[in-house]
């Protein structure tokens, strides 16, 4: 039996622990390889113009798992925390890929995590157990976000007095799949910025941002980025010049997410720079507005 994980949404925080659970049930793992243009196109080329563009690379990365495995695992993630939900359309998101790609309905194996339950191990186990794979000694668990992500940088400890560092607010899908956000962290790092994401925040600050809103968020994704932003602003090893958002085009909750954090960092008198994508977005307009925010940001940090 050959299990396929498309390399796409939330596979950037959990993808390490879905593949070791299917190892340890003795299966093969196949996982869909980076995204790429195709990827992108194959996507588009199926999936409604109304869907984000996050969503149309996951209907890629299935396509692309397709011919090579038995079955494609489609997290369904509804909720994996108590009082948040994940958006509308990984609700849906089933039934987009099954409305879309109806040749793959029985390729399809749906973990499903939430509303009630969201133990996401335990709904692994559930999916595990419609395939009739029997669990026993089974050494993993779904308990947190891939540690590799943490440690992406090394904060200021390496930083030289001349080096801009940057904090990077966006879903995970975003800020790590280079090909949708047209490598935006290496010409970041060719420019000689540090770099700091929300994954690296220090799990003593959770709730820290969100939690002082006057609302409180739906959006696990949203709540993540706010307690990240406010991190980023008062940590004492962060030292943030100036913000990029890295923005979908289309999506509903960064509609109302991403203004509120624009408003803290206008409210927090740094520089911000808004970056949307969706699939006919081009790298040479990214550069363009990259070097003119950094070339910006050294100016007002001499002028100052
Ligand atoms: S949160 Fe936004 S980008 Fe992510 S799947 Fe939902 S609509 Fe798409």
């Amino acid at each position: 039996m050959k299990i396929g994980i498309p390399r796409a949404l939330l596979y950037y925080w959990y993808g390490h622990e879905w593949e070791s659970f299917w190892r340890d049930c003795g299966v093969e793992v196949v996982v869909s390889g980076p995204t790429d243009r195709s990827t992108i196109e194959d996507g588009a080329k199926v999936a409604l113009d109304e869907l984000c563009l996050p969503v149309k690379i996951f209907l890629g990365h299935v396509i692309k798992l397709a011919k090579r495995v038995d079955r494609i695992m489609i997290p369904h993630l509804i909720k994996v925390e108590p009082n948040a939900y994940i958006c509308p359309k990984f609700m849906g998101l089933p039934d987009v890929v099954r409305h879309t790609l109806p040749e793959l309905v029985d390729q399809l194996l749906i973990v499903k995590v939430g509303p009630k339950q969201v133990d996401q191990f335990k709904a692994m186990q559930t999916a595990a157990g419609q395939l009739g794979i029997k669990i026993k000694n089974q050494k993993s668990k779904v308990t947190g976000l891939n540690p590799a992500l943490k440690c992406l940088n090394n904060l200021s400890k390496d930083r030289t007095h001349h080096q801009l560092t940057i904090g990077i607010l966006g879903h995970p899908y975003c800020v790590y799949d280079s090909c949708f956000n047209l490598n935006l962290l290496k010409r970041l790092t060719e420019n000689n910025v540090n770099i700091i994401t929300p994954e690296m925040l220090p799990e003593s600050c959770r709730g820290i941002g969100a939690g002082k809103l006057e609302k409180e968020l739906f959006w696990t994704v949203g709540r993540y980025q706010f307690d990240a932003l406010e991190w980023m602003l008062h940590g004492a090893e962060t030292q943030i010049d100036g913000f990029i958002q890295v923005m979908p085009f289309a999506c509903g909750p960064e509609a109302i997410v991403g203004d509120l954090l624009e408003r803290r960092i206008k409210q927090a008198g740094k520089p911000l720079l808004k970056l949307s994508y969706e699939e006919h977005s081009g790298e040479a307009g990214v550069i363009t507005r990259l070097e003119a925010f950094l070339d910006l940001i050294r100016y007002r940090s001499k002028v100052c």
